[in-house]
Parts: structure tokens; sequence; C-alpha cells
């Protein structure tokens, strides 16, 4: 297991990034890695106050997560030999830095601006370009330093967002107990009812997630962190990404960057929990209340889309055996599916 050893959320945590740094014991050089816009609205404090405590500081910036952007964070490693590498910024700039950092056998440390998924503390990292277009093995971040101040300024859709990234993990831990019961895959108990501990507190602390909680916000972000040390505890992303997320990389190939990851992932939320005899009424209720899309129309999406991407799902990962292997859905059943849960 790989695990955090430095997890800080709150108010104006940034400011303790030195101290931190200084204590994992990395007092000379760090490479940051951000985009244009999160350099401006925390990788600059990052550099200054690491400065201040005369540490040698470089900064890439990248505006996107593709293998290209991979190799030339690589390159830089390669050249500057930092002692850690800071991600900073949101679901991208935080994958490219945990890959290339990882390639490299160099610590790095996560400073999320966003709260949009689980990746800003997961092991696991999805680039494009790759093979595969779903997650694979990187390396845990060494600290995560979650800013509540600085994650408040983004907008409201990346916290919904990651709140449906958190419940989908009631249908991906239902997924992960069906293979161990019917392939005899490996699940882990532990790191299972860590990922469905987050998802039951996010339903149960709706409410008060909602634009300018600081306390809500806070509740979403121990449960997105908690969901990536589960992954970091089953060594896999099991836990976390059963065919609601494959039905989510479904949709991302049919229509690229269209909508962001939790809110397709919550799309197939709804209609894996009917399939798989959850609660889904309840699910879909939270989501409404969360203000999460919960229809196809809402998403911009057309009907065949969404039939199409149900029927790719199973597809994808053919290891990944989830309640889609198991039904093996007809065209039939699809619409039957999109009907009965309202998506269309
Ligand atoms: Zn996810």
């Amino acid at each position: 297991m790989q695990l955090p050893r430095e997890v800080i959320v709150g108010n104006g945590t940034i400011e303790r990034v030195a101290e931190i740094t200084q204590r994992l014991g990395f007092a000379e050089s760090a490479l940051i890695v951000a985009g244009s816009k999160t350099y401006e609205i925390a990788g600059k404090t990052v550099k200054t106050l690491l400065e201040e405590e005369r540490l040698k500081v470089d900064t890439l910036l990248v505006e996107s997560a593709t293998v290209k952007d991979v190799e030339v964070v690589e390159e830089k490693i390669r050249s500057l030999k930092p002692q850690v590498v800071f991600g900073v910024g949101g679901g991208t700039k935080i994958d490219v830095a945990k890959v290339s950092s990882a390639n490299q056998q160099k610590p790095f440390i996560s400073i999320p601006t966003t709260a949009s998924h689980d990746g800003i503390a997961s092991p696991l990292s999805s680039i494009k370009g790759f093979e595969k277009p779903y997650s694979f093995m990187a390396q845990a971040p060494i600290a995560i330093i979650a800013d509540t101040r600085i994650i408040m300024q983004a907008p409201w859709r990346f916290a919904v967002s990651g709140c449906t990234d958190v419940i989908a993990k009631i249908t991906a831990v239902k997924d992960w107990k069906l293979a161990h019961e019917e392939r005899g895959e490996y699940y882990g108990e532990y790191a299972a009812s860590l990922a469905l501990m987050s998802a039951k507190l996010v339903m149960e602390k709706a409410e008060w997630i909602k634009p300018q909680s600081e306390e809500g916000l806070r509740v979403l972000l121990e449960a997105l962190i908690s969901c990536g040390v589960s992954m970091s505890i089953a060594g896999s992303s099991r836990p976390c990404s059963g065919s609601e997320h494959l039905f989510s990389h479904a949709l991302d190939m049919i229509k690229p960057n269209h909508c962001m990851h939790g809110e397709r992932c919550g799309i197939g939320t709804i209609m894996m929990a009917y399939l798989q005899r959850v609660n889904w009424r309840r699910i879909r209720d939270t989501l409404k209340k969360l203000g999460a899309p919960t229809t196809a129309e809402e998403l911009g999406l057309e009907k065949e889309e969404v039939l199409k991407a149900l029927e790719m799902a199973a597809t994808i990962r053919p290891e990944r055996y989830t309640i889609l292997n198991k039904l093996n859905l007809n065209r039939e059943n699809s619409k039957t599916i999109v009907e009965a849960t309202g998506i269309i």
C-alpha cells in the first residue's frame, strides 16, 4: 500500500506548504506543474512560499493531459532533478504531475484547486492518448494540501461533479462484490467499506453541500480523499470504479469532452443502481438535491448516444466484471433501463 503521509484540508492550508514540504525532507528543490489559470490561483503562492524558505523552485505550465504533456514534464524532471514534484490544479494538471513524477521516481504533492473527482488523492491517473480510455496506476501523492478557500472559488459545477463521483462508489462497490462472488476476484472489505462510507456521508450530508458552505466542501473533500485512499489500499480502482464508470468512459468516447466526469458517472450510477436492484430513486433524488444532472436532456445528450454508451460500456474493459457482463444487455433492455429510470 502506498498512502499519503500528510493530508491537510481547511481554510488557508496553502500557507503551510513550505512547512510540510520541509517536514517531508525536501528542503532544496521542487518543480511545480500547473495550468496557466491554476498557477495564478495557487501555483504562484506555492512558489513564493517555498522560495521564502530558500528552495529552488521551477515551474512548468501544461494545458492538457496528453501523452505529449507527460513526456515534456518527464524531460523537465530529468534535466532539473527536483526533489519533489507539485501538481497544482484540477484533474488534468494533477494527473500529468502524478504520472510523470511516478515514471521518474520522484515523490509528488497534490494541491487541488477544484473538488471535481477523486483523482486529487488517488494513485491512479487518466491521460489522453494512451491505448486505454480508463485510468491506470501511477503513484499516491506523498501529501495532499486542500485549501477550501481556493477550492471555493471554482465554479460550483465542479463540486457537484465531485459529489456524484463519490456517490458512484455505491454501484462500484456492488460490482466489485459481484466480481468476487461470481468470478472469485480479490475483494477488500476495508477498501470497499471506506469507499462506501464516503458515498453514504455525501448522500446524508447533501443538504450541507451548497455554494459558499465551507463545511459542505470539507465533507466532499474528505470523501474524495478517502476514496483515493481506498484505491491505494485496494491497489486498484475497483472500490471506486464499476459499471457506472465504464458507462462514463463509453460516453466520453462517443461524445468527447462534452460533460464532466462526475456528471457522466452520476447518470451511469442511476442506471446501474437500477440494474443492481439498489435504491436508485434515492440516488437520483440526492443528485437532484445537489443540482447534478439526472436526465440525458440536462446533459445535452441524445437518446441514441446514451443507448450506444450503455451497449459499449461492457466492452471497454472486458477483464472488469460488472453487472453489465452478468446481464449482457441488448437494445431492448437498454431502452427499458433509460426509460424506467427517467434518463430519457
Ligand atoms: Zn471517478
